[in-house]
């Protein structure tokens, strides 16, 4: 079978969603795609090997530089096609994704809207970020020089990504990437291997786009394959494997950008408009059951407020709707992709309750058939926990009680992660404390927000990345910068050139003393 087609049916081979962690050692022959809201079996996908991917990799890099020198516009003309396509089909993209991931139809409509617009921001902003630039001489003695500098991209980018967003963590790198003119090849998640094999499909058959785009599936050994093979790779995921991947492309000297886990925090000031703080918090941290990087993970309450919070905050979880919902928009919270996070979940909240903090509702699983952990408010919850400091990933906030924001920003900037965060107060003293989170990006009285707020660039601090996503930075880091130093005009011989002679060197330094020195005795070669 063709790389990146996908085969439904029953897989004879255990995949990863049948038993647990992915053994990378036993190598699988094809990931059993499981629907975590049913526990269905949706799918087998044969696993790439290692060879298959080297082969993927060499035949998209005799296409790229074709699809580079097309320029801007002719590779806009394509990602617009696909733009076009996601919105004409969001329906089928909708189904696939919530049978491979059993997220509720809200949480998933949100991708196809984030990818369209991502190609138009970049689409329409890419000359500026990566069109040649025109840089005037910082001395008059190199004046005689024109200098530009060209973005030329990394020839094959390769994209590996989690199973939380299995389009907008894969696609949505992929787009500036093939913007920037690089070609892409993508490993998804094996957990949520279809919603990519569908879109690479479409790219060559029903687009008709160039071999520029394309999929493999695997495990660990498959994503390792592509590391070894191409010349830049994109990676989100868990820092652990972060870490192995950094590793890895450093035997080839591969340049890596890494979005890793985040425990994002969440201020609430005294003066903050309560209600919204309560609602944004049971959004920013169940929306797409927590399993969100940027989740709202830990909340930290000024005195005054906290009572008031905490009541609001509850009743709003408390009222959300568990469960598949199918196409119909009626349920808040979905199931949990993958069957070893729902277990991190479980051990977080066991720990939490173990040590003395209370779940004001939640906090266990809920009744089967599907994964669902029920969305849980914990108080009376410390730094010594879990919860307050390892990535949770699922429907779970902590709430503590804080004396004042300096309070707050110290248990804020308690963490090895700084993906994000947000404040919520009165306008201006909640700017003031959002830009002293130690992260990437800060939302003030908003969660999430800035995700969609791509004119500006999010990358994580600390242990949660490396690089950038979003704004100019999210397009250049595909490309690596030619400088030209053009001469406009010129002798026979320069004079630093050969042959050294006294007079000559003597001359220069008078030159180089007159531009370099900032007083006239210097500039007159005297001593100061
Ligand atoms: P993961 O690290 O387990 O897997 C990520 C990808 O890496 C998968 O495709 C997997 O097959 C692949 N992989 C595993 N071992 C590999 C190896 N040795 N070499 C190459 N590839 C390998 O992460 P996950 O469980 O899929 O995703 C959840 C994590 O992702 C969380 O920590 C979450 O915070 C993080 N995440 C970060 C962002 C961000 O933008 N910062 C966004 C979403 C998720």
């Amino acid at each position: 079978m063709e790389s990146g087609t996908v085969e439904t049916g029953a897989a004879e081979v255990a995949g990863p969603n049948g038993g647990g962690a992915p053994a990378a050692a036993a190598i699988a022959e094809a990931i059993e795609v499981l629907n975590p809201a049913t526990g269905e079996t949706v799918a087998s996908v044969p696993v790439d090997s290692p060879a298959t991917v080297a082969e993927t990799v060499a035949r998209l890099r005799e296409s790229q530089a074709e699809w580079e020198a097309i320029g801007i516009e002719g590779r806009y003309h394509w990602l617009g096609k696909l733009r076009d396509w996601l919105l004409d089909n969001s329906e089928r993209v909708l189904d696939t994704m919530q049978a491979e991931t059993g997220k509720v139809r809200a949480d998933a409509a949100n991708e196809p809207a984030y990818l369209a617009d991502l190609v138009n921001f970049y689409g329409t902003h890419a000359a500026k970020f990566i069109g040649e630039e025109a840089v005037r001489p910082h001395s008059p003695l190199m004046a005689a020089k024109k200098l530009r500098v060209q973005y030329r991209p990394h020839p094959v980018v390769g994209i590996i990504s989690p199973w939380n967003f299995p389009l907008v963590l894969a696609l949505g790198d992929a787009i500036p990437a093939l913007q920037a003119g690089a070609a892409v090849v993508v490993k998804p998640s094996e957990f949520t291997p279809l919603g990519l094999a569908e879109v690479a499909k479409a790219w060559k058959e029903e687009i008709g786009a160039p071999d520029v785009f394309a999929c493999v599936q695997g495990l660990g050994e498959t994503g390792g394959a592509l590391v070894d093979a191409v010349d830049f790779v994109q990676f989100t995921g868990s820092d652990r494997t972060g870490r192995k991947v950094m590793a890895r492309a450093a035997e080839t000297l591969t340049p890596v950008s890494l979005e890793l886990g985040g425990k994002d925090p969440m201020i609430v000031l005294a003066d903050a408009d309560i209600d919204r703080a309560a609602n944004a918090a049971a959004w920013g941290g169940m929306f797409n059951s927590g399993q969100v990087c940027m989740s709202v993970e830990r909340i930290y309450v000024e005195e005054p407020a906290y009572e008031e919070f905490v009541a609001k905050l509850t009743a709003e979880v408390r009222g959300l709707r568990q469960g598949a919902d199918g196409k119909g928009f009626g349920k808040e919270v979905g199931a949990m992709t993958s069957p070893n996070q729902i277990g991190i979940v479980e051990d977080h909240v066991q720990d939490a309750l173990s040590s003395g903090a209370t779940a004001l509702t939640g906090g266990k699983r809920a009744p089967g058939p599907g994964d669902y952990f029920e969305p849980t408010v914990l108080v009376d919850v410390d730094h010594s926990m879990k919860v307050m400091r390892d990535e949770t990933f699922g429907p779970v906030v902590g709430v503590m009680k804080v004396r004042d924001a300096e309070e707050a920003l110290r248990f804020a900037n308690d963490t090895r992660y700084g993906l994000s965060g947000s404040v919520f107060g009165a306008k201006e003293r909640a700017e003031k404390v959002a830009r002293r989170v130690e992260c990437g990006a800060v939302n003030v009285n908003d969660v999430l927000v800035n995700y969609f707020a791509m004119d500006v660039p999010m990358g994580g601090w600390k242990e949660s990345g490396i690089g950038y996503r979003h704004g100019a930075p999210g397009i250049k880091k595909y490309c690596r910068t030619e400088s030209l130093v053009i001469t406009r005009f010129g002798g026979k011989r320069e004079p630093t050139w050969y042959p050294y002679t006294r007079g000559r060197r003597g001359l220069v330094s008078r030159i180089a003393n007159a531009f370099n020195a900032r007083d006239w005795r210097r500039r007159l070669g005297m001593r100061g």
